[in-house]
């Protein structure tokens, strides 16, 4: 499988997936979309050793589906004759397997903190790969932007008035892109704590021209989104476009526009799947059926006089537009009479973005062994894994992906009807609410200690963004697999014992 050619739908819907679904599911099933390389790896004899010797949970990863995704979105920009190029947010993993793909590669990097500059840099990236999004910017990194030459996305006017001062002093120069919010969408302002408001515009202006530099540049305007609407960012598009205009006439070489992340990732095989869970979620909460939660857990939503309200606070494990399709659907909408993709074209400007977790789709699993077995009382199991909650969560409150069971092998389990159970997914921190997973989960052919759970499509964002150290149990390995290699796997090097040491 060549990196690049391979057609990322490829991934979607493995049939050779569905044999490692039987031995467990939702009780309100959530089947996810398996990629292509994961069957063979979680059938691998050596499944079991891989996991003993790096430690439980182990995290494998595979830069292969990441460059396929990357390749798709500029195969859309360049079919509309837009130049593109992709950032590669970092936080959403800090495997640098990643970066080096990403670099081979010719995607750049968006960094959010010294260290992840740093260690870009020892990689071998070049200033010009590396944009520096961190939402709060010390003079240290302000330094280290700087004097290596990383594009600086400017915040607020303290920071520019700050970088301002660091260049006069050091007699040195740098090319700034601005961060903008306050757009303006279906007639409502769209909120952010970050970036210049478009309010601010004249103001802005007024700065720049007051203060000539020739050590300053704004080479370009970048704005990242919260959620996942393509039409918000249509809006975005369009409210910068005048402002662009404005620099340029002011003298500034704004040549790039940085649309940000938020490209939406489909975790599940089917939207009906999805409808059903909430269904059956908001009569399990109203008490109308058995919990299909731990202790019929809201999953953010809350009872009021027999009603269901509120939002649950997940992230929307379905969604029917994703990654290269989003983008194609923002480039290719009509406003003031052409389309976005043109709008940027005629005035020569470069379209950017920072995708993490689009990338990541299909690039990653979490394998934890089954530690523990043991009665709950009301005859549910509580399957204790060696793993903890944070080693796969975000901010969605539940992992809403029916995990993978890999069963102890040179166990001859003579399974019949009976042994079927239900239980929940507890982790190693002694706290009452440690799950993995909040939903209520079955186990056709019961679940054993020495078993293997194995969770798909954890590279974004759930294997790093909240991992603890609690207990002071070590952080989980990280390894990154390659088909064409008679190891298979072999360490990330971010977890090889000096590599990382760039303080
Ligand atoms: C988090 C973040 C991203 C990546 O967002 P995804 O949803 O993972 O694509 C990109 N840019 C900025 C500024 C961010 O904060």
């Amino acid at each position: 499988m060549k990196a690049g050619v391979v057609d990322p739908n490829e991934y979607a819907s493995d049939l050779s997936a569905d044999g490692l679904r039987v031995g467990c599911r939702g009780v309100v099933p959530l089947p996810g979309r398996i990629a292509a390389w994961m069957p063979s790896l979680l059938r691998d004899e050596r499944l079991h050793q891989w996991v003993d010797r790096y430690g439980s949970p182990l995290n494998i990863i595979n830069p292969e589906p990441f460059l396929a995704h990357a390749a798709a979105l500029s195969r859309v920009a360049s079919e509309r004759g837009l130049s593109f190029r992709p950032y590669f947010a970092r936080k959403a993993n800090k495997c640098l397997a990643f970066v080096d793909a990403a670099l081979d590669n010719r995607l750049g990097l968006d960094c959010a903190s010294s260290q992840e500059i740093k260690q870009s840099l020892l990689s071998g990236a070049s200033p010009g790969d590396i944009v520096c999004t961190a939402a709060v910017k010390d003079a240290d990194l302000l330094k280290l932007c700087i004097s290596a030459g990383v594009t600086i996305a400017i915040d607020n006017f303290e920071e520019l008035t700050e970088v301002d001062s660091l260049l006069a002093r050091e007699n040195t120069s740098a090319g700034l892109a601005l961060r903008m919010s306050g757009f303006v969408h279906r007639e409502e302002k769209l909120h952010s704590r970050f970036g210049f408001d478009l309010d601010q515009a004249r103001d802005l202006l007024t700065y720049l021209q007051g203060r000539p530099s020739s050590w300053r540049s704004i080479n370009g305007l970048h704005f990242h989104l919260d959620g996942y609407c393509a039409d918000q960012r249509v809006s975005a598009i369009r409210q910068l476009l005048p402002f662009v205009d404005s620099l340029r006439r002011a003298g500034e070489p704004v040549s790039f526009i940085d649309i940000g992340g938020g490209l939406p990732v489909c975790y599940l095989l089917n939207e009906a799947d999805w409808a059903r869970f909430w269904r059956e979620h908001r009569r399990a909460i109203a008490g109308k059926r058995g919990e299909v939660t731990y202790r019929n857990d809201p999953l953010g939503r809350f009872v009021y006089r027999d009603q269901v309200l509120g939002e649950p606070r997940v992230y929307p494990f379905y969604q029917q537009l994703t990654r290269e399709a989003w983008l194609a659907e923002i480039l290719d909408t009509v406003v003031d009479d052409a389309c976005i993709a043109r709008q940027l074209n005629s005035r020569g400007l470069e379209l950017r973005c920072q995708p993490g977790r689009s990338l990541l789709d299909d690039a990653g699993l979490t394998v934890a062994r089954v530690e523990g077995v043991k009665s709950l009382r009301g005859g549910d199991l509580a399957v204790q894994l060696a793993m903890n909650g944070t080693q796969c969560r975000t901010s969605s409150v539940d992992f809403c992906v029916d995990p993978l069971l890999v069963e102890r092998r040179g166990v001859d389990r003579q399974s019949t009807q009976d042994d079927e159970e239900t239980g929940y997914l507890f982790g190693a921190y002694c706290t009452e609410s440690d799950l993995i997973i909040r939903r209520r989960l079955v186990f056709p052919q019961g679940v054993d200690v020495g078993d293997l759970v194995a969770l798909p499509n954890t590279a974004g964002y759930f294997m790093h963004f909240l991992e603890s150290r609690s207990h002071q149990f070590p952080l989980a390995k990280n390894t990154v697999y390659d088909s064409t290699s008679t190891e298979v796997l072999r360490l990330d090097r971010i977890d090889e014992p000096r590599s990382e040491g760039v303080q």
